[in-house]
Order: structure tokens, then sequence, then C-alpha cells
């Protein structure tokens, strides 16, 4: 099964002390108030990420990356498992960004590391000691958002935390 997704990048800072292939899956639902990544919106965008080429995109990358991120593709879950299912076959943790307060098991049972809660422009992103939004290792089941923070200049550390979900 495919989605659509963005171009993919590899970032730094979304996922805490790893290395990550980031995919952007367009048709978010959410619809967060002043959402930055409104061309998410529009399931049409983007270009469809098979299977395969989800594989082919790991492959490209094998050896630098250690984890690969969707943001957002949880309105898809067959198709979102079946990336995530890849990604462990080839030996890297798995994460999601999503906008919703919960997210299927089915999918959950498949990542390393979640990210759940809109964006609440009042509230903040991860970098925000009052944001709802909540990162979990969901390995060890620890909330990790003081990763987000820095306490020498309380600047953020991520770029991600208003960029899909
Ligand atoms: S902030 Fe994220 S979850 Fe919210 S509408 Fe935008 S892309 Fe969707």
């Amino acid at each position: 099964m495919a989605f659509n997704s963005l171009l993919p990048s590899i970032v730094f800072q979304e996922v805490p002390g790893e290395i990550t292939l980031c995919f952007s899956i367009t048709g978010c639902r959410v619809g967060c108030k002043g959402c930055h990544s409104t061309d998410l919106w529009n399931e049409k965008h983007g270009s469809p990420l098979t299977n395969s080429g989800f594989s082919k995109w790991i492959e490209r990358y094998q050896g630098l990356i250690s984890c690969v991120l969707f943001f957002g593709g949880e309105w898809q879950a067959d198709a979102l498992i079946e990336k995530l299912q890849i990604a462990k076959a080839y030996g890297l943790k798995t994460c999601l960004y999503s906008g919703e307060k919960y997210v299927d098991i089915a999918i959950t049972e498949q990542l390393d590391f979640l990210k759940t809660g809109r964006w609440v422009a009042e509230l903040g992103g991860l970098d925000s000691p009052s944001s709802n939004q909540v990162f979990r290792d969901l390995c060890t089941g620890k909330t990790l958002n003081h990763l987000f923070i820095n306490p020498s200049n309380n600047t953020s550390l991520s770029g991600a935390e208003n960029v899909a979900a």
C-alpha cells in the first residue's frame, strides 16, 4: 500500500540521539490552528511512497542513518505499518510524529519513539515546558520532552514541533 510523501530529508534533532531519515506524509486531517505545514493537508501533494520505493530510500542511506521518522501517515495505518516493518527489518529504529492524542496500538507496536499531540500555539511545541505535545521512548515508557529544551537559554533543540504534527 502507498500514501504520498514529500521528498525525504535527513534530520538530526527530531529524534534525540539518532540520525534520522524523515518522510512527510500528505493528507493530514488534524487541522491544527496555526499549522505551519498546510502543504501536508492535501493528500495529492507529493509522490506515492511505495514499499519498494521506501526500501530504495533506506538502501541509499544505509550505514548513515539509525532511524526512520514519519511526520504523519497514521490515517493510513496499513501503509504506515508496512513501512515501519520494512525499516525495522533493515535494523533501523522507528518514530512517528502524530498530531493525534492517541495512535492505534497496531502502529505503536512497530515504533520505538512516538510524539503525540496537536499544535497549540499558546502552549508551544516540544521545546516548551507547557506543551501539550509528548515525545515518548516506547521501549522504556519514558517521556523525553526534556531533551528538546536547552536549559542554558531555553531555546528549542528541535525544528519539528510544528511540522507535520
Ligand atoms: S501541525 Fe501537524 S498535525 Fe497539525 S494540522 Fe499541521 S501537519 Fe497536521
